[in-house]
Protein backbone atom coordinates (compact mmCIF):
# COMPACT_ATOMS: atom_id res chain seq x y z
CA UNK A 1 0.00 0.00 0.00
CA UNK A 2 0.74 3.16 -1.02
CA UNK A 3 1.24 5.48 2.69
CA UNK A 4 3.75 8.27 1.55
CA UNK A 5 1.64 10.32 -0.42
CA UNK A 6 2.06 14.25 0.40
CA UNK A 7 -1.34 15.28 2.57
CA UNK A 8 -2.25 18.77 1.61
CA UNK A 9 -2.61 21.63 4.74
CA UNK A 10 -3.82 24.61 4.69
CA UNK A 11 -2.34 25.00 8.40
CA UNK A 12 0.75 24.51 9.63
CA UNK A 13 -0.13 22.39 12.53
CA UNK A 14 -1.22 19.38 11.62
CA UNK A 15 -2.45 16.29 13.54
CA UNK A 16 -1.33 12.67 12.80
CA UNK A 17 -2.82 9.83 14.34
CA UNK A 18 -1.36 6.71 11.49
CA UNK A 19 -3.32 3.80 10.29
CA UNK A 20 -5.78 2.32 13.13
CA UNK A 21 -3.30 -1.17 13.13
CA UNK A 22 0.36 0.77 13.68
CA UNK A 23 1.26 1.73 17.30
CA UNK A 24 0.81 5.45 16.36
CA UNK A 25 0.37 7.91 19.17
CA UNK A 26 -1.49 10.89 18.10
CA UNK A 27 0.39 13.39 17.80
CA UNK A 28 1.01 16.84 16.97
CA UNK A 29 3.34 18.31 13.84
CA UNK A 30 3.82 21.97 13.06
CA UNK A 31 5.65 22.85 10.14
CA UNK A 32 8.48 25.49 10.47
CA UNK A 33 7.76 29.10 9.51
CA UNK A 34 10.84 28.42 7.01
CA UNK A 35 9.52 25.55 5.31
CA UNK A 36 6.73 23.84 3.42
CA UNK A 37 6.52 20.57 4.67
CA UNK A 38 6.61 18.39 7.57
CA UNK A 39 7.24 14.42 8.05
CA UNK A 40 5.54 12.33 10.70
CA UNK A 41 8.37 10.27 12.82
CA UNK A 42 5.95 7.41 13.18
CA UNK A 43 4.63 7.15 10.04
CA UNK A 44 7.02 9.05 7.31
CA UNK A 45 3.58 10.14 6.19
CA UNK A 46 4.73 14.14 4.95
CA UNK A 47 2.13 17.00 5.45
CA UNK A 48 2.64 20.03 2.61
CA UNK A 49 1.43 23.55 3.75
CA UNK A 50 -0.66 24.79 0.92
CA UNK A 51 -2.10 28.80 1.10
CA UNK A 52 -5.37 28.45 0.51
CA UNK A 53 -4.46 32.60 -0.87
CA UNK A 54 -4.07 33.06 -4.67
CA UNK A 55 -1.32 35.53 -5.09
ZN1 LIG B 1 1.93 9.77 11.44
Amino acid sequence: MENNKPIPTNTKKVSCSGDSYSKHPHIYLKIAADKKDVVCPYCSRTFTYTETKVK
